[in-house]
């Protein structure tokens, strides 16, 4: 970007057949060009978009990008992923991964058409501009199939929890990796391929393809995902005492029943999908006369119970506003809820209060702009604590603020944020499923977790490379029949797992390498209270369970007490890489 040049070179094949892409050859990347211990906003921090090997092809679901830097908001790994149409894009135009280094002298909108790569002038023209508005200038001056991932006013102004936006509504949202985008004076990257993907024997893969779509994808496990969407997990998360209410006082919001998925259907619309993929989980509904996506779960839960709202054409209004400026709606609605509990408890007065929607709608606009109050609020959860003395009320690990899973509720996943490699994120080991969504693990223990949180997130790193989407039920089986195609043989269940944990070793040494180890795998204060009612009632993961279940959790990964991963444990993974 200094130098408004680029540069193509072939994908490194060694590193794809370790790796694979997405996440995988991410980290890889990311291993590679990141100087331990540049700021996350240097021009130095590489912002790197990584599809996976089969984006582009009738392979469903993976549509996704997958979206990494050092990420401003922890100073951990960040990789985010998003949907929509722009993996595709990038493929057809020829390219697996983009790697972005140095700062233009002006702001710019890199261009890639096909072999083509240009860097138009942003200032006056696309700088400044909102993500619909930008993604419809965009079109209107190049053409309706031009693919944009871009970064809003909260980007530009370097918000630690800006996101990254394609297709409008789609975002790559969490950790600050639109804020990086802005750091290097970037405004987007636009995107047209005309090419199109090999697949060796394209006859078996389509047949391939095909039975997987009528025999794993399209089933009743999987229906709830264009039946309501995410939306139906607020009953359930708030009959398990999980649901984040008002700053996480409590696990159970009496309005629940006013955002669920049962109020969302009254106003839904249509469903839309990302490309390549039957499931169309993506609910779009109107609320008087606006039209938009979402809000998905983590929305409702963050910026709807948490704030104390129970209003969802408000929640909606909210969300769109986030979306418009570009942040993450779960940071954003997590700490519009702190900045109204340190209002209440007389700690700022920004004029926010729990369940009052009035100053909650102005936020988003204000953190973006780092406006009034939204400039203390822009800081995030940590840092607006700390600012304001009540370090004890942030509701985050690491730095990132906590999704909407209360682990008073649901224990396990109190192991799964303190383990997962970008900071509080539901992601990565998903115990919730096991212990409050159906499954038969206690959810007031961290018993058998160790072994459940580490295969989890084994797993979902192997996922996070194809890049297959979350919003169905994934097994090694499935992912087996694609890799079969693309190395031209049979894959075993443990190589696939091994290439998990190759990666989520690989991530452990990121961040070691940034200074995160054991003293930062932990809860935050504010889970110390118990909740006063709701099934949670009176329940918290201690200091010593979470103590006794990390040297459980290092024991079965082959990392000694302080969580480095041991010689042997990396030379068993192959791991090409060392501290
Ligand atoms: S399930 Fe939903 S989010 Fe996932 S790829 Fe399909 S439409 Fe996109």
């Amino acid at each position: 970007m200094t130098r408004l040049e680029a540069t193509v070179e072939p994908l490194d094949t060694e590193w794809a057949r370790l790796y694979l892409g997405g996440k995988g050859l991410l980290f890889r990347y990311l291993f590679e060009e990141l100087a331990p211990g540049t700021d996350a906003l240097a021009p130095e921090n590489p912002l790197i978009l990584a599809s996976g090997p089969f984006a582009g092809t009738a392979a469903a679901t993976c549509s996704r990008l997958a979206v990494g830097c050092k990420s401003p908001a922890t100073g951990t790994l960040l990789d985010s992923y998003v949907g929509g149409s722009f993996a595709p894009e990038l493929k057809y135009a020829g390219y697996d991964v983009v790697v972005v280094t140095g700062r233009a002298p002006h702001p710019v909108l890199v261009l890639i058409e096909d072999e083509r790569v240009d860097f138009l002038p942003a200032e006056g023209r696309f700088w400044g501009l909102e993500t619909a508005a930008l993604e419809q200038k965009v079109r209107e001056e190049m053409g309706p199939w031009h693919k944009v991932l871009s970064t809003g006013p909260a980007g530009e102004n370097l918000v630690p929890f800006a996101c990254l936006s394609t297709d409008q509504y789609h975002k790559a949202g969490r950790g600050g990796g639109g804020a990086v985008m802005g750091s290097k004076n970037l405004k987007a990257v636009v995107v047209r391929g005309t090419g199109a993907v090999a697949v060796g024997d394209a006859g078996a893969f389509a047949r391939d393809m095909l039975a997987l779509q009528n025999e794993r994808i399209l089933t009743a496990d999987n229906a709830w995902t264009y039946e309501e969407g995410t939306p139906f997990l607020v009953d359930l998360v708030n009959a398990a005492g999980a649901l984040p209410t008002r700053n996480w006082r409590s696990g159970q919001f009496e309005e629940a029943g006013s955002i669920d998925s049962a109020q969302l259907l009254k106003v839904r619309t249509k469903i839309r999908a990302c490309t390549q993929c039957p499931l169309a989980c993506r609910q779009v509904h109107q609320f008087g006369e606006h039209v938009s996506e979402g809000p998905e779960f983590e929305t409702l839960g963050l910026c709807g119970a948490n704030c104390g709202v129970g209003d969802l054409a408000a929640i909606a209004a909210f969300n769109r506003a986030c979306d418009e400026v570009g942040l993450d709606t779960m940071s954003t609605g997590a700490v519009v809820a702190l900045a109204m509990d340190l209002c209440e408890k007389g700690a700022a007065d920004y004029g926010l209060a729990f369940g009052d929607t009035a100053a909650y709608l102005a936020a988003p606009g204000l953190i973006a702009a780092r406006e009034g109050w939204g400039a203390e609020l822009a800081l995030g959860a940590r840092d607006l604590a700390a600012l304001k003395g009540r370090p004890e009320l942030a509701p985050h690990i690491k730095g990132l603020e906590l999704p909407a899973y209360d682990p008073r509720g649901t224990f396990g996943m109190g192991l799964s944020y303190a383990t997962s490699d970008r900071g509080a994120c539901h992601m990565r080991a998903f115990t919730a499923a096991d212990d409050i969504l159906g499954g038969e693990a206690p959810a007031d223990s961290l018993e058998g977790k160790p072994q459940l949180v580490a295969d989890q997130q084994d797993f979902s790193a192997l996922a996070w490379t194809g890049v297959w989407c979350a919003n169905m039920y994934l097994d090694t089986d499935f992912i087996g029949a694609h890799l079969r195609h693309l190395w031209g043989r049979d894959v075993t269940q443990e190589e696939m797992m091994t290439t998990g944990a190759r990666i989520w070793n690989l991530g452990r040494l990121l961040n070691l390498r940034e200074g995160f180890g054991r003293d930062q795998d932990r809860l935050p204060a504010i889970l110390d209270v118990p909740h006063p009612d709701g099934a949670a009632a009176g329940k918290t993961v201690s200091a010593e369970a979470l103590r006794a279940a990390l040297d459980e959790y290092y024991r079965l990964r082959g990392w000694d007490e302080d969580g480095v991963p041991t010689e042997e444990t990396l030379a068993r993974l192959s791991l090409d890489v060392r501290l």
